[in-house]
């Protein structure tokens, strides 16, 4: 976002992207239920060999950390959930409805999928709201509705054409140039303005240099990016946890529906049916057919505590982390009760996370720049290392929104300095 915003204000964007072009998993998913059945896939990280594009790190305490390595970053992966949260950037005086109103109409969002939804689908829906628990449609980020089959594999990537992805954003922009295959490694500072940044691997890394540098490398990506290059982050890194409690129920077929079709918000998490692919592959737990599954993902606010130095991961959760994962764990017990399923029938997920941000955190001294004094006038950051905290919630549209803000805000500025 931030790069087709800087290209629509008039500069020449290089893209420098560390993954190659995205291409979803599109292997049929009984090859791999030997090796499933056998439990010879025992760590996440196995994922990688099979599908390079999906980057997978373990923090010390086991929690799994996924995310995209391909143009389009983890929208690839995502679910397509298209949600506005921004009530902590708005607590520090950042105002986003221009730009969340340019998004309506810039990408495609929508909550017609209902029609495909199924009896089970319909069911927990029912039972929220008989629960009160205010299940929402979720809008989700779709280019073309007709062409999703509810397959169950958004995170796998899209092989429909259906689900829109951040790619998009580029193309037809003449003024992008993208450069794949391209890691970043640190930016180059002289007399306190930034100059360029080297990428790419080994002895072919190389010098891109640059009036104005933008990092969007993820939450885990742009904290290494500057911490390598003598800006140090803060040890304040959030990741949204999830956890997807999970029971036998014979015909589920959650795997084969659209995943978290709607969402209950609550106070510091949300509820949502989601079929968890990774438990199923790697948590000895989940050995029975995929079918015959049904799943509620809990999905956390977590504490900002934390950080990633690109080997070693540090995310504890605090003892108020798991009081709310307490909290709701209890409350998907309530719904499976008023299914008619016991608490003892029902099993964990892995504890996984897949929105990392909050090393770099705005506070209200930066609201109006954006821009955060201890850079290089130069420098700007534009992804979820800048949210002052986690939000429990997808995450997408809110970047996306901030990202456009920064952008243009870097783009005046620059144009002031020369
Ligand atoms: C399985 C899954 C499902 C999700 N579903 C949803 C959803 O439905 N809705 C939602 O809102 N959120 C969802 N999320 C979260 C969301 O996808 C991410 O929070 C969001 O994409 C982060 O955006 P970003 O631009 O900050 O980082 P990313 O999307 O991760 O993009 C960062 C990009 O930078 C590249 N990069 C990293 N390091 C470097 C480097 N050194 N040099 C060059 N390039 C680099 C990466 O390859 C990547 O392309 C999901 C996450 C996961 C894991």
């Amino acid at each position: 976002m931030a790069a087709r915003e800087l290209a629509i204000c008039g500069f020449n964007v290089t893209l420098l992207e560390a993954g190659r072009d995205f291409r979803p998993f599109t292997a049929n998913m009984e090859t791999l239920e030997p090796a499933r059945r056998a439990g010879m896939l025992f760590d996440e990280r196995m994922i990688e060999l099979l599908f390079p594009q999906m980057r997978v790190d373990k923090a010390q305490d086991g929690m799994a950390h996924v995310r995209g390595c391909a143009v389009g970053g983890t929208t690839t992966l995502a679910t397509g959930n298209a949600v506005r949260y921004d009530r902590y950037l708005a607590d520090l005086g950042i105002g986003l409805d221009e730009e969340f109103a340019e998004l309506e109409r810039e990408v495609p969002q929508t909550t017609e999928h209902r029609a495909g939804w199924s009896e089970l689908t319909e069911r927990l829906f029912a039972t929220f709201e008989e629960l009160g628990l205010d299940p929402q449609v979720t809008p989700k980020f779709m280019e073309d509705p007709s062409r999703c089959v509810a397959c169950g594999r958004c995170v796998l990537g899209c092989q429909f054409g259906a689900k829109w992805t951040a790619d998009k954003l580029i193309e037809g922009l003449e003024n992008v140039e993208l450069v794949r295959n391209a890691p970043v490694s640190r930016v180059l500072v002289e007399d306190d303005r930034v100059t360029g940044v080297v990428a790419g691997h080994g002895p072919i890394a190389r010098t891109y240099a640059a009036d104005l540098v933008v990092l969007a490398a993820g939450g885990l990506g742009t904290p290494c990016i500057l911490d390598a290059s003598g800006f140090s982050t803060s040890p304040t890194l959030f990741v949204d946890p999830v956890l997807c409690i999970a029971a036998p129920w014979d015909g589920a077929g959650l795997d084969r529906q659209l995943p978290m079709p709607f969402v209950s918000q609550q106070q510091d998490y949300i509820l949502s049916p989601y079929f968890d692919w990774l438990s199923f592959y790697f948590n000895k737990g989940w050995r029975m057919p995929s079918g015959n599954i049904m799943s509620i993902m809990i999905k956390m606010a977590d504490t900002s505590a934390g950080s990633y130095d690109g080997r070693h991961l540090d995310k504890p959760l605090a003892d108020a982390d798991y009081e709310v994962l307490a909290r709701a764990i209890d409350q998907v017990y309530e719904v499976f009760a008023a299914l008619g399923v016991p608490a003892e029938r029902t099993f964990y997920g892995t504890l996984n996370a897949g929105h990392p941000g909050g090393c770099y955190p705005l506070t209200r001294d930066e609201a109006a720049t954006l821009h955060h004094d201890s850079l290089p006038n130069n420098l700007y950051l534009a992804d979820a290392s800048l949210f002052p905290r986690s939000i429990g919630n997808p995450p997408i549209l809110t970047i996306m929104a901030l990202a456009k803000k920064v952008a243009r805000q870097a783009a005046r500025a620059t144009s002031d300095l020369t």
